[in-house]
């Protein structure tokens, strides 16, 4: 389901013809040569197309408007190897619905001291182009990326990478569509939000069906089908029947896979990356999807709970922005549930009544099934683990009424100090940045939810980018997160970003 797209990313350089000819080919032959660097290198998760140099209004605007309307361009990469005047790339700009990453760099590392003259100083001048470059998108009030570092470095390679991951965000977004079978859960503030202005911000489809049209879906998926996927469940995982009875665990099980089935052919029918179920609200079906979410979870698909379609949609597009990632660890949707509070263990565990992504599992991963506290359903077949420890981030998507705030907040995710035997639900464990007092005072003045969509694989900052070219706040919970500070800075927000 989550098949990567094998996005393009064009480098454009800009020069000017006052400087001639063979300065010109130079400019060229130096871009070129960049961008074979940075495709051979390993760091990019997508590939850098070289474009000719850009050295007039006619030739920005042009190129521009074909990566507009380019499907697999996911962004432009601009480099001013010499002196290109900014006034050429405004209406190009003005033009240009792609991301766009303004590399700060240099052909050359080092100054060739011996034989450096004012030819070289022309044709190599950066530092120069690139600020009046710059100038432009701060006077136009543009959103762009900007890397400074030299190109052949690794680091500074892996931060185009990163940016890449990021631009595929961007781009996606508009693409994601969920499927709402259920309402938001009565009287639940969070979780609402105006589903018009997220499609104008983010380009999200937001649509309801009735739940039982989903359900005649799972009732038509044939025995033989359901059988193969069973099979597939007990050679995957452990399970643990703790006692039930052998058949009845497996009839369960069987519910789920008829779910997981159903549920996938009717969004991919109907062209839907993301979906919301609610315990409360579940027509035919007889047990709530647990086991089925979590699979589809982990082909892709973003999932909400309780009608959170917000959460949906943000699951969706980090799954998709970590697509290009080596090794991922892993995103889910998730939900803070219970402190520990014993000092120098503080943190916050973090499960969901069982829609927990198995892309974060931590080992082996086992079915068990136990009746939810919540609803008249059969006892749900979900899959039970401990997620991976490092570093990660949780964030939360809120409607302020008049806007829009992304809240970004840094976790150390950690093994709790003893296992839970008797908790039947996945669970990971983390501790807030800069510590969980700070972090949740934080969290709870920015008005953050109990839902997150969690990722190891994606950084503050490409989500912070992300939001920045959406057009909307984000504010960041992290290691220099200062109570005061961080209430100014909302209150400076709340005039910035008014409507
Ligand atoms: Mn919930």
């Amino acid at each position: 389901m989550l098949e990567k797209k094998n996005y393009q990313f064009w480098f454009c350089t800009g020069s000017q013809d006052l400087y001639g000819e063979e300065c010109l080919a130079h400019v060229a032959e130096h871009s070129k040569i960049i961008v074979e660097a940075l495709n051979r290198s390993g760091n990019l998760p997508y590939e850098v197309i070289w474009k000719p140099t850009m050295i007039t209004n006619e030739v920005i605007r042009r190129t521009f408007n074909e990566a507009n309307t380019d499907e697999n361009c996911a962004g432009i990469i601009t480099w001013m190897h010499t002196f290109s005047p900014a006034k050429s790339w405004i209406l190009g700009l003005q033009e240009l619905r792609k991301p766009l990453l303004h590399l700060h760099t240099q052909f050359n590392r080092e100054i060739p001291y011996d034989t450096i003259d004012m030819d070289f100083m022309n044709e190599n001048q950066s530092a120069h182009g690139d600020r009046e470059y710059g100038h432009i998108f701060s006077r136009l009030g543009m959103e762009r990326k900007v890397i400074a570092g030299y190109w052949e470095d690794a680091d500074v390679q892996k931060e185009i990478g990163a940016w890449m991951c990021t631009a595929v965000g961007v781009i996606e977004s508009s693409h994601v569509r969920v499927m709402r079978v259920a309402d938001n859960m009565r009287n639940v503030a969070v979780t609402e939000g105006d589903k018009v202005e997220a499609q104008i911000k983010f380009g999200w489809e937001v649509d309801a069906y009735p739940v039982n049209e989903i359900v005649e879906a799972v009732n038509a998926v044939s025995q033989a089908d359901i059988d193969t996927l069973v099979e597939e469940y007990y050679s995957k995982y452990d399970i643990l029947l703790e006692g039930r009875d052998e058949k009845e665990f497996r009839q369960h099980v069987a519910v789920q896979a008829g779910i997981e089935i159903g549920f996938e052919r009717f969004l991919e029918e109907r062209n839907y990356q993301a979906i919301v179920t609610h315990f409360g609200d579940l027509g035919g079906l007889k047990q709530l999807p647990g086991l089925a979410i979590q699979r589809l979870m982990e082909k892709g698909y973003g999932f909400g709970a309780e009608g959170d379609w917000k959460t949906a949609a943000m699951v969706r597009v980090m799954k998709i922005m970590t697509q290009g990632v080596k090794d991922a660890k892993g995103t889910s949707f998730m939900e803070d549930y219970t402190y520990n509070l014993v000092p120098g263990k503080e943190g916050v565990l973090e499960a969901h009544m069982l829609e927990v992504c198995p892309t974060i599992a931590d080992g082996r991963i086992a079915i068990k099934e136990q009746p939810l506290s919540m609803g008249e359903r059969e006892d749900p077949a979900r899959l039970v683990f401990t997620s991976k420890t490092g570093p990660a981030i949780a964030t939360s998507l809120v409607d302020l009424g008049d806007r829009f705030r992304l809240i970004i907040n840094d976790v150390d995710c950690k093994k709790t100090e003893k296992p839970m035997p008797k908790l039947p639900v996945a669970t990971a464990f983390w501790t807030p940045q800069p510590n969980l007092k700070v972090g949740t005072e934080a969290w709870i003045l920015a008005g953050g939810a109990h839902h997150t969509a969690f990722s190891y694989d994606l950084s503050a900052e490409q989500m912070g980018d992300w939001a920045a070219n959406m057009g909307i706040e984000a504010v960041y919970i992290d290691k220099d997160t200062n109570i005061r500070q961080f209430k100014n800075e909302m209150n400076w927000n709340s005039i910035y970003y008014r409507k």
